[in-house]
């Protein structure tokens, strides 16, 4: 048994004073006791809050962020140039990179606050295409990587066949990615054994890269691999992305995955940028998790979520860091209401009347993360995983309480207001710094070293 005591604790039945929290031995949370004392023996917070997940990760991508914010010699700089460097990036990531880099990523995450992760993980083979002797090579190396930092992950081994909606093969980085239906099998089994040898909270899914990397036939093949397991897809991020589907299905991206599939809640949709308002209020009402990225939307110029509509018809969504370009709980929220702001030029836009911003965007942050990665977790209480952050911010300190902590951490804060975490119970950032950082680090700084020297 491991002990907590809080000074201020948001609990299912709200803020709570002086609460006590015991976790049981397998990291689940045994009990929650408001108006306590402290026990010896117990880690003592100010304020505790459940830890949100990060639904949507590719952790490689974090060694290369600010490599891709130079102007290209002509033209619009876009998505689809970023994806050019993205590719040449990526041919020169050996499998010990790909550890290093996820181990890196993963440390940071924590010490922003995610306690877990889903990581949409579609790098298989090597340069050229040529699979490792061990298919699943490149999932064990992120399965090592979580097992070091202790995050809670939901690995999603990714299907990626084509190079466009027109079947066209793909050609340079992408070939990296590419499985046809028998070897995802595989490598899925290959996945599982990963999984297996992780504690109990991992979890295995499923992850069609989009419809330009995954026809129907395949996507519906995918869908029966794994039942009930987290299904997760990128769509409707770019437009040109929708015009192609456009042109291929004669319906846009999610106007044309409704039609054709039961999409539930196991499905987790990333991006949704581009939606009609039709497809707003259907998709909210599936169930579905809107898997928002907007730190990676900004950078890319991807465009902004429907977020008034998509709330209001009951939908429900999480945030990721997807590029990893910056690793933040706070600025990923206050970015998606920011944005929201920006294009209706209104303030508090995404919480009821009455209510606060800050409390509004953490309450969806945690339900849609715990769903997205089938995780029981996202609320302080007995049974659930026992992931929890503490945070302390200067910023603020003794000016808020309840909600305002919320208000204060997400629009005045950011990272440094975390002192604590725990990843279904494993206390692994302690006094605001992950507690294997020193080695983690030193690994990571010499990988980029090399890999600056090869650009
Ligand atoms: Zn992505």
């Amino acid at each position: 048994m491991q002990a907590i005591f809080a000074r201020t604790a948001l609990t299912p039945n709200g803020w709570r004073k002086n609460v006590a929290i015991e976790i049981d031995d397998a990291g689940r949370i045994a009990r929650v006791t408001p108006d306590s004392t402290p026990g010896g023996g117990a880690t003592q917070v100010p304020m505790l809050l459940p830890a949100t997940a990060n639904l949507h990760s590719h952790t490689f991508q974090r060694a290369m962020a600010g490599l891709a914010e130079r102007r290209g010699p002509q033209g619009r700089d876009s998505f689809w140039t970023w994806r050019e460097i993205m590719y040449r990036f990526l041919d020169l990531l050996s499998p010990d990179d790909i550890e290093t880099v996820a181990a890196f990523a993963f440390m940071e995450m924590q010490e922003a606050g995610f306690a877990a992760v889903a990581e949409f993980h579609y790098v298989h083979h090597q340069p050229g295409g040529v699979a490792y002797a061990d298919i699943g090579e490149l999932s064990a190396r992120i399965a090592a990587a979580a097992s070091q930092t202790g995050i809670g992950l939901t690995l999603l081994p990714v299907l990626y066949r084509h190079g466009g909606v027109d079947k066209r093969p793909l050609k340079g980085g992408q070939q990296r990615f590419g499985n046809d239906l028998a070897g995802f099998e595989k490598l899925l089994a290959r996945a599982e054994d990963c999984v297996d040898g992780l504690p109990a909270d991992t979890r295995l899914g499923v992850a069609p890269h989009s419809l330009r990397a995954v026809a129907r036939d395949d996507l519906r093949a995918a869908c029966a691999m794994r039942p009930g397991a987290p299904f997760h897809m990128h769509i409707a991020e770019q437009e040109p992305e929708i015009e192609e589907v456009l042109a291929a299905y004669g319906k846009r991206p999610v106007e044309w995955l409704l039609g054709e599939f039961e999409v539930d809640e196991r499905w987790c949709l990333i991006h949704c940028t581009h939606m009609t308002d039709d497809e707003t209020r259907n998709l909210a009402r599936t169930g579905a998790v809107a898997g928002l990225c907007p730190v990676t939307e900004a950078n890319l110029g991807d465009g902004i979520f429907n977020g008034p509509q998509f709330r209001a018809a009951g939908g429900t969504l999480g945030i990721g860091s997807d590029s990893n370009i910056r690793i933040t709980v706070a600025e990923e929220l206050r970015q998606l209401e920011y944005s929201q702001r920006l294009r209706d030029r209104a303030r508090a836009v995404l919480p009821a009347h009455g209510q606060s911003s800050g409390r509004t965007l953490y309450d969806a942050a945690l339900a849609g993360g715990a769903r997205a990665l089938g995780r029981d977790a996202g609320s302080l209480q007995p049974g659930k995983w026992a992931d929890l952050v503490a945070v302390e911010p200067a910023s603020f300190a003794g000016m808020m309480a309840d909600d305002g902590i919320l208000d204060g951490w997400l629009f005045t804060g950011g990272n440094d207001a975390v002192t604590d975490l725990w990843s279904a119970g494993r206390h692994r950032v302690r006094g605001g710094r992950h507690v294997a950082r020193e080695a983690i680090a030193a690994r990571y700084t010499t990988a980029l070293e090399r890999l600056m020297g090869l650009l």
